[in-house]
């Protein structure tokens, strides 16, 4: 690409596009953004004919890197044949196959697929599905959900009620449906104090609540979090205890991020509904399902006013359901989680190495993600990792942080000698800012 068509492209982005997550002002007088023309693997390559390697996954989500050939030739194949078609009474062997495919890789009896089109509409489906559950099956008063603290749920206003970053949250804070949030176990010695407020938690509200909504083992958004297992495990003891639903987030953490398939599998807990984005399309295309159980199902049966009515244009579209088909057998024929498991060691190996580096506070990591945290102002609106962010850039690797968090979530497949660059870019562009200090 010319320097002038580049020129143009960042000229109509700064005059019509709106930056997710983005003050415009700054990005406007400020960034000089890098204008992505293509990817492969886990390499992006701009206008400048720079290459960068992608250490977030296109936002977690090309768990097989970018481009995957058979996931290219799957699209084009189903691009021949039917793009799209509605899913009301009318189906396609795409929608069919796929809802088998993910019922048989879902822990447990998991048995009933809801298609809608991302992360934040797959857990949408879950809240809704709770609360008509029993709006209509005998415990109307069941409304309340109960999230974790520094949760991250997605972007309609409904999953926002579950979300705790604050920054996401303070703008529609007096909209938002009803949410009590605990703070999972995440420091070394607190398991039992937040055990503790758990099981108090949900026995004070054992009767009005709709559902529970965690992100199993990874708090992605909050950072990177990670949180003892146990937590779940008396999670899914209380839900039983008391009949109501647990539902697992699992949009960033399926697909091998965090080592086995599911992280629910961390602590052997299945869940009553489980929610699957990102990975599950391969980054390609949007595309998400909410899995349930059978009890869930047939919640809704029976009598016309008992359906869910709800639904996407998109739903269980075509293109996207032949790309998540050809994941799952790319998974198995290419054994990605089996392969991924020494790349995880390396992660783990080098970040904790970086713990002594001047400037991080702390370190942590688990399966295919890796992450620190810059010493001094924390939370999403810290500029430390931004810092980083440009050392990386000029280093060759895209870093997009979380505040003060540095990390990686590369694709699950990046090849050795990618990772390993990629592993000296964090620490060099970590020591880089220090040394600007
Ligand atoms: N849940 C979790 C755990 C997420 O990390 C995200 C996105 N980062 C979402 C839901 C929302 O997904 P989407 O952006 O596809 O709507």
């Amino acid at each position: 690409m010319s320097s002038g068509q580049r020129e143009r492209i960042v000229e109509l982005d700064k005059r019509r596009v709106w930056h997710p997550y983005t003050e415009m002002g700054r990005y406007r007088s400020d960034v000089d953004p890098i204008v992505v023309v293509e990817a492969h693997g886990s390499r992006l390559f701009d206008a400048d004919g720079r290459s960068y390697i992608d250490g977030n996954a296109s936002w977690w989500s090309s768990t097989l890197g970018h481009g995957h050939p058979r996931l290219v030739a799957a699209l084009k194949a189903q691009s021949d044949r039917l793009c799209h078609t509605a899913l009301a009474g009318i189906t396609h062997a795409g929608a069919a196959e796929l809802a088998e495919a993910i019922s048989r890789r879902a822990p447990g009896s998991l048995d009933h697929v809801f298609f809608s089109d991302d992360g934040s509409t797959a857990v949408e489906v879950a809240m809704k599905l709770a609360l008509q559950y029993w709006a209509q099956n005998g415990r109307p008063q069941r409304r309340l959900f109960l999230a974790l603290e520094d949760g991250f749920h997605g972007e309609t206003l409904g999953v926002t009620a579950l979300g705790g970053v604050e920054v996401f949250r303070r703008p529609f804070a007096d909209s938002l449906l009803e949410c009590i949030h605990v703070r999972p176990p995440r420091e070394a010695g607190s398991a039992d104090r937040c055990l503790e407020d758990l099981e108090r938690t949900v026995a004070a509200h054992a009767d009005e609540l709709a559902a529970v909504v965690f992100e199993p083992v990874v708090q992605g958004a909050a950072g990177m979090r990670i949180y003892d297992t146990a937590f779940l495990e008396a999670a899914r003891n209380l839900c039983d205890r008391y009949d109501t639903f647990l539902v697992f987030d699992e949009v960033f953490t399926g697909y091998g991020r965090t080592g086995p398939m599911w992280a629910s599998e961390h602590a052997g807990v299945v869940p009553d509904m489980l929610c699957t984005a990102k990975g599950f399309s391969g980054g390609m295309l949007p595309m998400s399902a909410t899995v349930t159980t059978e009890r869930v199902f047939d919640g809704f049966t029976g009598a016309a006013e008992r359906a869910f009515y709800y639904g996407h244009t998109f739903c269980g579209n075509p293109l996207g359901a032949a790309v998540a088909l050809e994941v799952l057998r790319v998974f198995d024929d290419e054994n990605v989680l089996g392969r991924s498991a020494p790349k995880a060691k390396r992660i783990a190996a080098a970040f904790q190495s970086m713990a002594s580096l001047p400037g991080v506070a702390a370190v942590r990591s688990i399966g295919m993600i890796g992450a620190l945290d810059l010493a001094g102002d924390a939370g999403y609106l810290a500029d430390a990792g931004w810092r980083v962010f440009e050392e990386a850039r000029a280093r060759g690797a895209y870093l997009r942080p979380l505040g003060n968090v540095v990390y990686v979530t590369p694709a699950l497949n990046i090849p050795d000698p990618d990772l390993e660059r990629l592993l000296v870019i964090v620490r060099e562009s970590v020591e880089g800012v220090a040394i600007e200090r």
